[in-house]
C-alpha cells in the first residue's frame, strides 16, 4: 500500500506500557495515536496527541475514538471485541487485528481448542467444571499439572499447580471459577515467537528465550539458547498459529521448547508483548514501529538482530503499593549498550511491570555476558 506523510492517526484501546511504546515508534513515522484508557494521565499520555478517559468498553467512547482515527488497534486483551467489531464496522474504521482475535484468546480453553482442531501442537488439557472433572483430568493427565482459570489471569494469576489428585478441591476453590487443567510440561527452556502480518506479508523476528520466576517474565534473551533446528520448528509453529488470526498486525506466540525438542504453543497474544521489548533496540525495526506499519497497512520493516541483546523487566518490589520512585538509575545511564524504560506509571505494587532495561552487545559479549550485565543493572535500582 503506498504511504505518504503526515501518516494517519491511530486509535488505541489501552493506553498502559505498550501503547507508551507505540507513541514512542509513531511520532518518527509521522503517525499519531489517540488512546483510550480509564487512567487519568495513563502511560501512554504523554506520547499521544490525545487520551479519552473512559473505561475499554464504553462504546461512546470507543465511538468517540474512531471518529477521532483512521485506524483502530488494542493493546490491552479486554478490550471487547463485540464493542469493537460493530463500530469497526458503523464507522468504517479498520480495526487490526480483527477483533476476532480477541474473542479466540479470550478464553483460555477456546484458545487451546482452537489450536488443538487446527492441528497445533499444544499440552495435554481438559475442561474442568468441578472437582470429579478434575480428579478424572488428573487421573489421565498425571500430575503435576496446571489449573488455570479460563478468564481473567494474567501474568500467572488464575494459574494454580496441582501437585497431587488429593489437592484438587483446594486448587479449584482457588481458581474461584471456569477452569481447564494442562499436563505439567517439563520445558527445557520457554521461548517467544514475534511476528507481524502486513498488508500480503509476514515478518518473524528471532525467536526470543524467555526466563519466568512466580510465572512472571523476568527476561528475554535473543538469540535463544535453542538449537537451530528447534528454532526453526517455533518459527513454524508461530507462523501455523498466525494463519489462524485475522487481520494486520503483530502477535506473539508463547511457546514451550520441551526437553525432547518439541515444541508446544502456550498462548497466542494479538498485539506486542513483552517477550518483544527487546526489539526496540536489538532488532532493525522494533515490535511497536511494526505494529503501527502493519495497522495502517504500510510495508513491514525488517526484522534481522542487529546485536545480541537481553531485556529485563523492572518490577516493583516491596509487599504493598506506594508511590514510585526508583534510585540508582546512574548505572544504567553509564553503562555502554545498557537502555532505560520507565512506563511512568505513578504507583507501584509488589511485581508490578514498572520499566525494562535492555542491553544490547557492545563488542563481542555474549548472551550470558548480557544476561549477567542486566541483572546487575535492574538489582541495583532501589525503589525507594
Ligand atoms: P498468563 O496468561 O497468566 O501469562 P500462562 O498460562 O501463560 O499465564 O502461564 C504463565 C507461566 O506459567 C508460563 O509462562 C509458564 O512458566 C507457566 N506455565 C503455564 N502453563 C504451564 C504448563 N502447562 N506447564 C508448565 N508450566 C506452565
Amino acid at each position: 500500500m503506498p504511504a505518504s506523510l503526515p501518516g494517519p492517526t491511530v486509535g488505541v484501546v489501552g493506553g498502559g506500557q505498550l501503547g507508551r511504546m507505540l507513541g514512542e515508534a509513531a511520532a518518527p513515522l509521522g503517525i499519531d495515536l489517540v488512546v483510550l484508557d480509564p487512567t487519568p494521565e495513563c502511560p501512554a499520555a504523554p506520547v499521544a496527541r490525545d487520551q479519552l478517559v473512559a473505561d475499554f468498553d464504553d462504546e461512546d467512547a470507543i465511538r468517540a475514538l474512531a471518529e477521532r482515527a483512521d485506524y483502530l488497534t488494542f493493546e490491552i486483551e479486554l478490550a471487547d471485541q463485540d464493542v469493537l467489531a460493530d463500530i469497526s464496522e458503523d464507522t468504517g474504521v479498520p480495526c487490526h487485528p480483527d477483533p476476532s482475535t480477541l474473542a479466540l484468546i479470550h478464553d483460555k480453553l477456546h484458545q487451546k481448542r482452537a489450536l488443538d482442531d487446527a492441528g497445533v501442537p499444544v499440552p495435554p488439557f481438559r475442561r474442568v467444571d468441578d472437582v470429579d472433572d478434575l480428579r478424572d483430568a488428573l487421573d489421565d493427565l498425571g500430575t503435576p499439572a496446571m489449573l488455570k482459570a479460563r478468564t481473567g489471569g494474567y501474568d500467572g494469576r488464575g494459574n494454580v499447580p496441582v501437585e497431587s489428585v488429593d489437592d484438587a478441591a483446594d486448587a479449584l476453590d482457588a481458581v474461584a471459577g471456569p477452569a481447564m487443567v494442562e499436563a505439567f510440561v517439563d520445558y527445557e527452556r520457554e521461548t517467544s515467537v514475534v511476528a507481524a502480518k502486513g498488508d500480503g506479508e509476514v515478518a518473524t523476528f528471532p525467536i526470543g528465550e524467555n526466563v519466568h520466576e512466580e510465572e512472571i517474565l523476568r527476561e528475554t534473551v535473543v538469540p535463544a539458547r535453542s538449537g537451530d533446528a528447534v528454532a526453526s520448528r517455533a518459527e513454524a509453529v508461530g507462523h501455523e498459529v498466525l494463519d489462524l488470526l485475522d487481520g494486520r498486525g503483530v502477535y506473539a506466540v508463547e511457546l514451550f521448547e520441551t526437553t525432547d525438542g518439541d515444541v508446544l504453543v502456550n498462548e497466542i497474544a494479538p498485539r506486542p508483548h513483552n517477550s518483544g521489548h527487546w526489539t526496540i533496540e536489538g532488532a532493525l525495526t522494533s515490535q511497536f514501529e511494526q505494529h503501527l506499519r502493519a495497522v495502517v497497512g504500510w510495508p513491514l520493516g525488517a526484522t534481522a538482530l542487529r546485536a545480541p541483546t537481553v531485556s529485563k523487566n523492572v518490577l516493583g518490589t516491596g509487599d504493598a503499593s506506594r508511590s514510585a520512585r526508583v534510585d540508582g538509575v546512574e548505572r544504567v545511564l553509564e553503562t555502554p549498550g545498557a537502555n532505560l524504560h520507565w512506563y511512568g506509571k505513578r504507583e507501584t505494587r509488589p511485581l508490578r511491570k514498572m520499566g525494562h532495561v535492555t542491553c544490547v552487545a557492545t563488542d563481542d559479549d555474549s548472551t550470558d555476558d548480557l544476561l549477567a550485565s542486566a541483572r546487575a543493572l535492574v538489582d541495583g535500582l532501589e525503589f525507594a
